[in-house]
């Protein structure tokens, strides 16, 4: 079925901002390096610290080498499109926000749209877009089939919806308790934060909510949801996700983790987010300071592709690492993006490089409109198994499917144990050679 809808208003103030840029760009202005005056106070902003030492071995086409705090490839865009913007500016990411390209009419000024793209334009979807210039950087001048650029840039095969699709395929609505709460395991909960991201993803699982116009109202959901966890003493794990908690303040996320906090049978908190993929400049002093204030906690971050570990995103896993925070990554196995075992074994030994644990390799989950982006499971088991013993098993993340309807993440079987009986169980090695274990016997 194809949903087709009336174009969004309100773009052409976007154009007319992209064009403005382009228009400054051919004056040759550069100020990089220098003050600018639209830049904050630059004792706020982390781009005074020197940059930490590389730590990858491999290098990164996009972005080998840096320039103080950016990536030649940064640098390189913000001198064709943002020419009067200092690299204070630039670092700052409250900057960063505020110049997200947030509509595919804004693209064709950057790069040429392919007939899929170009169809999107004119139809409303059911997740906006919003693009970080620093993402863009890493894509725009990259071919249509570029693995992030599918990743971020809508397009009508958005609006194809297959059998099995759906608009809440997790079932999250039915297990929401209170505003803002999905209460699925006996002892943990998710407590959705805020539906904003900096940057969109066309395969959100949770497209139902990110991005909309109704935000909650912040301050009063939490307040529900802070009640429900005090009043559930079986919650001792907490894992604030959304929409992207790492785009709320400073202010606002020390509120909530202050609160929970409080709350004396939680154990755990845990924060999921994209941020340090797409907006890495977000990673502050203040930030790792405020964070460091409420351990035990632990991130896991949503990587995509290996072209995401920048000298920027290495940057700031690096600062949260330094603060003790455990962290693990999460990918979506996706197709044309990240489905070969060499991409991701490129990404898990690269995050292993920066201190991230490879935690979950997930089936993308049936949102409507997304068979474009899904593999089957059977293309999933066999990635896996081209990587299983091939790299360590600290690179190696469980392969997952978040069950539809709400069963929660189930492992898929590998199918490494051939056969259980009492004696014990035939297991497949990563070379094809079955061994056997035996179970305790009587004493002979
Ligand atoms: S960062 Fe997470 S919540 Fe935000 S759009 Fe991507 S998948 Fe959805």
């Amino acid at each position: 079925m194809w949903l087709w809808d009336l174009p969004t208003a309100n773009f052409f103030s976007e154009v007319i901002q992209v064009a403005r840029k382009m228009a400054e760009a051919t004056k040759k202005h550069v100020f990089i390096g220098k003050r600018d005056p639209e830049a904050g106070d630059p004792k706020d902003l982390d781009a005074k610290e020197a940059e930490p030492p590389s730590l990858c071995t491999r290098s990164n086409s996009r972005a080998t080498k840096s320039h103080r705090f950016s990536s030649v490839k940064c640098l390189e865009f913000k001198k064709r499109f943002f020419p009067h913007i200092g690299e204070y500016a630039w670092n700052d990411w409250r900057w960063q926000l505020k110049n997200r390209y947030t509509h595919v009419l804004s693209l064709p000024l950057l790069f040429p749209l392919i007939k899929e793209e170009k169809e999107a334009i004119h139809t409303k979807g059911r997740l906006p877009m919003a693009v970080t210039p620093y993402y863009l950087s890493l894509f725009w001048d990259m071919p249509p089939e570029d693995p992030i650029r599918r990743s971020v840039v809508p397009t009508s095969r958005e609006f194809l919806v297959s059998e099995g699709e759906s608009q809440d395929p997790l079932g999250e609505e039915g297990n929401s308790p209170a505003p803002g709460i999905v209460h699925r395991y006996p002892d943990r909960v998710l407590f959705l934060a805020t539906n904003f991201c900096s940057t969109y993803c066309r395969y959100c699982t949770r497209s139902r909510l990110t991005g909309r116009p109704d935000n909650y109202s912040l301050k009063t959901a939490w307040e529900k949801g802070m009640e429900y966890i005090r009043s559930h003493k079986e919650i001792r794990d907490v894992l604030i996700s959304g929409g992207d908690p790492f785009t709320l303040s400073d202010e606002d996320l020390g509120w909530l983790l202050g609160n929970l906090r409080s709350i004396t049978h939680v154990e755990i908190i845990r924060i999921g987010t994209k941020v340090p993929a797409v907006l890495p400049q977000r990673i502050t002093k203040a930030l790792v300071r405020l964070l460091k204030r409420f351990h035990p906690l632990f991130i896991n971050i949503h990587f995509t592709h290996p072209v995401e570990l920048t000298n920027e995103t290495q940057r700031a896993v690096e600062m949260l690492a330094d603060t003790g925070i455990p962290l693990g990554s999460q990918t979506v196995l996706l197709k044309g993006i990240n489905n070969s075992s060499g991409t991701l074994r490129e990404l898990f030994l690269g995050l292993l490089r920066v201190r991230v644990r490879p935690y979950y390799l997930y089936q993308c989950d049936p949102i409507m409109g997304s068979s474009h982006f899904r593999t089957t499971v059977q293309e999933g088991i066999r990635l896996m198994k081209e990587l299983r013993g091939h790299i360590s098993g600290l690179a190696i993340p469980t392969y997952v499917i978040d069950a539809p309807g709400g069963g929660g993440k189930i492992p898929v079987d590998l199918g490494t144990t051939i056969e259980v009986n009492p004696q014990g169980v035939s297991l497949l090695n990563y070379q094809g050679r079955i061994y056997s274990y035996s179970n305790p016997g009587q004493a002979l």
